[in-house]
């Protein structure tokens, strides 16, 4: 029988009986022989068919300024696709660059730039740095991570609260350490939390006074659109606010159509000041004569306006919300009440965070990987892959079937109970 209260509060006798009872109950799991997956941050098949209509496009191999799309060019892309993505992203159309097909190498490209020349408000190459450190709000993206350890830039964790970052806890680290040149924010549904930036915490870190005159936020504004509810939240006019208080220089947003047309072949957007901008198409055109604007062409003309594409988004909301209702449901009437986990229903972005008993995440995904249920690894989300209270767990409900994450979840929250239960009886 499910206990009706905190599992910590049974007397040992109850205890010793509910962790027999979820032994049994893994035992069956086992037996069923399953074999989901939860890991993937990815649009499902029914998502990618919502943007078929590229297939058949573009019409046409000019955009509305006649440049031709087929020939080399445009750094900064095709002025009629940014002309829709600056609307959405609150941006100046002039301050934002269209390029390829990630984000994520735009991101990694930015940081090759400050490392071998600096930045517009450099001293000098990051890479002539004695130490380069990041601050990172944690839970985050584990490829955020992954990029620094491969630069050997350290990393400094803080918070995620509710309403963004621990930004008192920012501003108190970047006073005083020079070596700290930058953080990452995941503003509008966080990468795994969900967790939407306030504008109150956008206006402290776009002012905070910094050590390093080069401090720079990587606003990487990747779920911008993915709104779960009918709430379409928008997010903080970063460019806008560090502007106002004399750091127009500091961020430089990110975002892309990975999640809204197609992940491997969407396009990725760069946003900042002017002369950042400047700075980041005179490093790209060191190596690139122009971005494929057959694609931006295409996106254009498939989507018509930014209304084209909120109205895109609400058939990936239509097709995903379910999901996420399902991982909701399931985790309330199985865990609710028992102290053994805390989450927040997102209503935007890709992910659920989990956090289970402290100690307990690492034993959560290995039960769950020996009955055939695949999780992140515990710890992802966490620099190095270390979660300091092992209890943090990414849960990714977009690609599997609605029945398909049902029946995970339902694995899950077994596996949450047993690794709760030894843990308790330890
Ligand atoms: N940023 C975040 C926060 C993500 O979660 C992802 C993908 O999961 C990306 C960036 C990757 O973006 P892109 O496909 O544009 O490279």
């Amino acid at each position: 029988a499910r206990p009706d209260g905190p599992l910590s509060a049974l007397p040992a006798a109850e205890l010793t009986a509910f962790h027999r009872a979820q032994e049994a109950a893994y035992a069956e799991l086992r037996a069923a022989g399953l074999k989901l997956d939860l890991t993937r941050g990815k649009p499902a098949a029914a998502q990618l068919d919502l943007s078929d209509g590229l297939l058949t496009l573009p019409r046409g191999t000019t955009d509305s300024g006649g440049t031709d799309v087929r020939n080399y060019g445009g750094l900064e892309g095709l002025r009629d696709l940014r002309a829709i993505f600056a609307e959405l992203l609150g941006t100046p159309v002039e301050q934002l660059v269209a390029g390829d097909n990630s984000s994520l190498v735009m991101m990694r490209s930015v940081l090759s730039y400050l490392w071998l020349h600096g930045g517009v408000t450099s001293e000098r190459p990051w890479s002539a740095e004695e130490k380069v450190t990041f601050v990172c709000p944690v839970p985050g993206y584990d490829r955020h991570f992954t990029l620094l350890d491969w630069f050997g830039i350290d990393t400094v964790t803080v918070p995620m609260n509710d309403d963004g970052p621990d930004a008192e806890a920012i501003a108190e680290l970047v006073a005083h350490d020079p070596t700290i040149k930058g953080m990452w924010l995941v503003p509008t549904y966080a990468n795994p939390t969900g967790t939407i930036t306030s504008p109150a915490v956008a206006e402290r870190l776009a002012s905070m006074p910094t050590a390093a005159p080069d401090f720079t936020i990587f606003w990487d504004n990747a779920y911008a659109l993915h709104h779960l509810t009918e709430e379409e939240t928008a997010s903080a006019d970063i460019l806008g606010l560090a502007e106002a208080a004399g750091n127009p220089h500091r961020p430089i947003v990110f975002a892309s159509t990975s999640k809204i047309t197609y992940a491997g072949a969407g396009v990725g957007f760069l946003a900042a000041s002017t002369d950042v901008v400047k700075w980041y198409t005179t490093h790209l055109g060191k190596g690139a004569i122009g971005p494929d604007k057959v694609n931006h062409l295409r996106h254009a003309q498939f989507f018509g306006s930014a209304d084209g594409v909120r109205a895109h988004m609400v058939k990936h909301r239509e097709l995903i919300a379910p999901k996420f209702d399902a991982v909701d449901r399931i985790l309330t009437e199985r865990l609710g009440g028992l102290g053994v986990a805390e989450w927040k229903v997102p209503v935007g972005g890709y992910f659920f965070s989990l956090d289970v008993l402290d100690g307990t995440a690492a034993r959560v995904v290995q039960l769950a990987r020996e009955a055939g249920i695949a999780l992140t690894p515990a710890g992802a989300s966490f620099p190095k892959g270390l979660d300091p209270r092992d209890r943090n767990i990414r849960l990714a409900p977009t690609f599997p079937p609605p029945e398909e994450v049902a029946r995970a979840m339902e694995g899950v929250t077994t596996c949450v109970l047993l690794a709760a239960a030894e843990k308790l009886l330890d």
